[in-house]
């Protein structure tokens, strides 16, 4: 039998991405598994954004993650959707089809939720409370929302994107969803059972930062989680945990979510458990 020596590529477009780690994790799977797949961190401009979508096509890869600032510009490269990533509005993980044809789904809230669920936490009858409205606040909001939760609280310091949030969450999902101001040490809401902070406060090299919440109204009937995931345990876990409070880190979310990408461009369950093993002895030395 002659030998294969073309490689499966994957990959991720991006700019900035040179500290994007998820190239360690996925290729960890890969080599566990004994695929000869590789994972490739591409930086790509918006410029050079269309040349790259066509190159997905002409290098025969397997699929490609997005991120910054690629994540709404693929959907009119798209032949289908999720049903979380159209009312999301936006793509992160690209995968191939055998037909060629193109689906785009977004992993980031559901990794959320994954991470939740490994820590023995469902969020099905509990009320989110969300700090932060950007690109990851709007995936864990639209996950929780599909999987369950009944409110869905956005608190932003831009308080008009909380309110386009809230707003997509009333009318999309089965949820409730609220905006509220993101003002200075601001209590959270008694009602809380899952806090988040979806925003990068806290994220290296500025991991002392802390956001600014009022952590004596942390509970201990409450779930921290944080999409920080490096450090791995962040001020605000750190914080939340002083008050009781169950924490789960954004490391997990990031491997759950990259272990979906794994199965829908190989068809394999991925070996999470390496995966995510590799990212914190990644970010075991900084
Ligand atoms: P965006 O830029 O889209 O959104 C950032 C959000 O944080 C905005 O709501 C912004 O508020 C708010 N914010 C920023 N700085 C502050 C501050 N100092 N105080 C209060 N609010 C602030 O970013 P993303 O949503 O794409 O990413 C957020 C973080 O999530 C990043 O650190 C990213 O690495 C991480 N991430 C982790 C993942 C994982 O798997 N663990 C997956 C995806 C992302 P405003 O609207 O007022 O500007």
């Amino acid at each position: 039998m002659s030998k294969n020596y073309r490689a499966e590529l994957t990959g991720v477009f991006g700019d900035p991405v040179d500290g994007n780690p998820s190239g360690v994790m996925e290729e960890a799977g890969y080599e566990a598994l004994g695929l000869n797949y590789r994972y490739i961190t591409m930086k790509v401009t918006k410029d050079g954004f269309p040349d790259a979508m066509k190159a997905v096509r002409a290098l025969n890869m397997r699929g490609v993650n997005l991120t910054m600032p690629h994540k709404i510009a693929v959907l009119p490269w798209l032949d289908e959707l999720s049903q979380a990533a159209e009312i999301i509005g936006a793509v992160n993980t690209v995968v191939v089809r055998e037909d060629g044809t193109l689906f785009g789904e977004n992993t980031d809230g559901k990794g959320f939720v994954e991470a939740l669920e490994r820590a023995g936490e469902s969020v099905e009858g509990r009320r989110v409370t969300i700090l932060g409205a950007g690109g990851a606040a709007r995936a864990i909001a639209v996950e929780c929302a599909l999987a369950g939760a009944v409110k869905v609280t956005i608190v932003n310091r831009t308080l008009s994107r909380a309110e386009e949030l809230a707003a997509l969450i009333r009318e999309k999902t089965p949820a409730q969803g609220e905006a509220l101001a993101w003002e200075s040490r601001i209590a959270v809401p008694a009602d809380t059972d899952i806090l988040v902070n979806a925003t990068p406060v806290g994220l290296a090299p500025d991991s002392d930062a802390l956001p600014e919440i009022d952590y004596d109204t942390v509970t201990d009937r409450m779930v921290a989680s944080d999409v920080v995931f490096n450090p791995s345990r962040t001020r605000f876990l750190e914080e939340a945990g002083k008050r009781g409070a169950k924490t789960v880190s954004g490391l997990g979310m990031l491997a759950c979510q990259g272990a979906r990408n794994f199965t829908l461009w190989t068809g394999k369950e991925a070996p999470l458990e390496i995966m995510e093993d590799k990212l914190r002895e990644e970010f075991a030395g900084e």
